[in-house]
C-alpha cells in the first residue's frame, strides 16, 4: 500500500510491535476503540488528523536539533530547519502573528517561559484563580507560577462574567509586572483589549493564554488577542487539533523592548525557549505542527470551528429547554456549563455519564458551595462532536441522552452512583450508533478491518 519510505515505516513499526509487543499493541488497540466508542464532550478534548499522527510517528523524530533553524548546534539539521521555518510561517499566518516560536513542549511550559523571559522571582503577577475558571499556571499556589512570584487572583461576579472592576482594582493597588488572562470554563468573550487598558495603566505585560478558544480565534469567532497582549500562548492540541504541544506568539509588541532590556521582548522569548528553559526542541511535533497549521489555513477549519459554535448553542438551548440552568445563559465560546440537578453532584454526574459512554466534566459554578473535586456544575464542550461533523440536531440528541442518563441515576450512599441497567444499556447503545454514524475522522470503520 505505502510507497514511501515513511509510510513502509510506519507499517514496519505497527507489524512489529504486534508481533514483539502484543501487550502494548492491545493496549493501543483498545484506546483506539474506547475513542471511536464513546461521545467526548470533554471541554478540552480536541482530535488530531491521521496525518498528523503519521508525522509525529515519522523518521524525523531521530533529529536532535538544538537551536534554532540557521543556528543550531549539530549537523544535518537540513530538513528539521525547513519544517520548522514552515510551522513558524503558517502559525503567523493562522494567527495573524509577527513572532512565532513553536518549540514550546506545551502551553503550561509556553506559560512559564513568558513568565521566565519577563520576570523575576517575587515579582507580582496578577492571574485568575483556578476556581473561578484560571488555570494552574496562572499563578496557582501549588504550581511553580505560584510559588516564584507574588500572585494576587481576580475571578467573576455574580453573574459568573470576568470581574474587570476587581481585576483594575487588584492592579492598581499591586501594581503588577504581569497580568495573566485565559480561561478554561469560560462561556462568555474574553475582553482583551480592557485587560490591555488595565494593564497599560499600571505599566503590566499581558500574557493572554487562549489554550481553550485558540480554534475559534484562528477562524475569526472569537477576538484575537495577538495584538490586544504582548504574548499570546496556547496549546497545539485542543481546539487547533494538532499534535501534543504548546505555542508563543506576538503581535504588535513583538520588536518593542521592555524597561529592563535593550533587547526586543521576541528576541528575549527567543533565547527563554532555547536555552534557557528547554533542549532539544520534539522536531517531530514541530512538524506536525507544520501540518496541523496547514489544515487551518484550509477553508474546510472555517466550517468546522462554525460547527463548533453552532453545536455549542444548539446544547445549551437543548439543556435549557429540558429544564437545566444554563451558567451565563448560553454560550459565546465551545463550552456549555451547567447545574446538575439537586439529586447529584457534578462528581456523580460525570461518573453516571461515563458509565453510559458520555464523557464530561465536573465543573465548579459561581457561588458553588462543593470543592473543585466534587463540584455543582458539568461542563460540556463541542469541539470533538463537531470534529464528527456531528451538527445541531444531533446536540438536540446528546441533550437528551444527557437528561435520560442524570435523571434516571440515583447517588448511593457512600457517594457512588448507579444508573439504572435498562437506561444503561439503552443510552450505550445510542451512543454507539452517534459515534458510527458520525465516525472520527482518523477512525477506521470498524467494520473495514
Ligand atoms: C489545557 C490548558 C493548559 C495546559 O496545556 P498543556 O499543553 O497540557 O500544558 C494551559 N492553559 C489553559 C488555559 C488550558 O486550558
Amino acid at each position: 500500500m505505502h510507497d514511501s519510505h515513511i509510510g513502509r515505516n510506519l507499517d514496519q513499526g505497527i507489524a512489529t510491535l504486534r508481533r514483539d509487543d502484543p501487550e502494548l499493541f492491545e493496549l493501543l488497540e483498545q484506546e483506539h476503540l474506547r475513542q471511536t466508542e464513546t461521545l467526548s464532550l470533554v471541554a478540552s478534548s480536541g482530535g488530531t488528523d491521521a496525518s498528523v499522527m503519521a508525522v509525529v510517528g515519522s523518521s524525523i523524530v531521530n533529529v536532535t536539533a538544538e537551536g534554532y533553524p540557521g543556528k543550531r548546534y549539530h549537523a544535518g539539521c537540513r530538513y528539521v530547519d525547513q519544517a520548522e521555518e514552515l510551522a513558524v510561517a503558517r502559525a503567523k499566518k493562522v494567527f495573524g502573528a509577527r513572532y512565532v516560536n513553536v518549540q514550546p513542549h506545551c502551553a503550561s511550559f509556553a506559560n512559564h517561559t513568558v513568565m521566565q523571559a519577563l520576570l523575576k522571582p517575587g515579582d507580582t503577577i496578577l492571574g485568575m484563580a483556578l476556581d473561578q475558571g484560571g488555570h494552574l499556571t496562572h499563578g496557582s499556589p501549588v504550581n511553580l507560577s505560584g510559588k516564584l512570584f507574588d500572585v494576587h487572583s481576580y475571578g467573576l461576579d455574580a453573574k459568573g462574567l470576568i470581574d474587570y472592576g476587581q481585576l483594575r482594582e487588584l492592579a492598581l493597588e499591586h501594581r503588577p509586572r504581569m497580568i495573566v488572562c485565559g480561561t478554561t470554563s469560560y462561556t462568555r468573550v474574553v475582553d482583551f483589549d480592557r485587560i490591555r487598558a488595565v494593564a497599560d495603566e499600571v505599566g503590566a505585560y499581558v500574557l493572554a493564554d487562549v489554550t481553550h478558544i485558540a480554534g475559534l480565534v484562528a477562524a475569526g469567532l472569537h477576538p484575537s488577542p495577538i495584538d490586544a497582549a504582548h504574548f499570546t500562548t496556547t496549546c497545539t492540541f485542543k481546539q487547533l487539533y494538532g499534535p501534543r504541544g504548546g505555542l508563543i506568539m506576538m503581535g504588535r509588541d513583538a520588536d518593542r523592548t521592555g524597561d529592563d532590556s535593550p533587547r526586543t521582548l521576541s528576541q528575549r522569548i527567543q533565547s527563554a525557549v532555547f536555552p534557557l528553559m528547554q533542549g532539544s526542541p520534539e522536531v517531530h511535533t514541530i512538524a506536525a505542527k507544520a501540518r496541523a497549521m496547514g489544515r487551518l489555513l484550509q477553508p474546510e477549519f472555517k466550517e468546522l470551528a462554525r460547527r463548533i459554535r453552532d453545536d455549542a448553542d444548539a446544547l445549551a438551548a437543548s439543556m435549557s429547554r429540558r429544564g437545566y440552568e444554563v451558567i451565563g445563559g448560553g454560550t459565546d465560546n465551545h463550552i456549555v456549563l451547567f447545574r446538575v440537578p439537586p439529586h447529584l453532584d457534578g462528581l456523580s454526574a460525570e461518573r453516571a455519564l461515563e458509565s453510559c459512554h458520555i464523557l464530561v466534566n465536573k465543573n465548579k459554578i459561581p457561588g458553588d458551595t462543593r470543592g473543585a473535586t466534587v463540584a455543582s456544575g458539568v461542563r460540556l464542550g463541542s469541539n470533538t462532536v463537531a470534529l464528527r461533523r456531528m451538527g445541531p440536531e444531533q446536540m438536540e440528541r446528546c441533550a437528551d441522552l444527557i437528561d435520560t442518563v442524570l435523571t434516571g441515576a440515583h447517588a448511593l450512599p457512600g457517594g457512588g452512583v448507579e444508573v439504572p441497567g435498562e437506561v444503561r444499556e439503552r443510552v450505550v447503545a445510542s451512543v454507539r450508533d452517534l459515534c458510527r454514524d458520525f465516525p472520527l475522522p482518523y477512525a477506521t470503520a470498524t467494520e473495514n478491518l
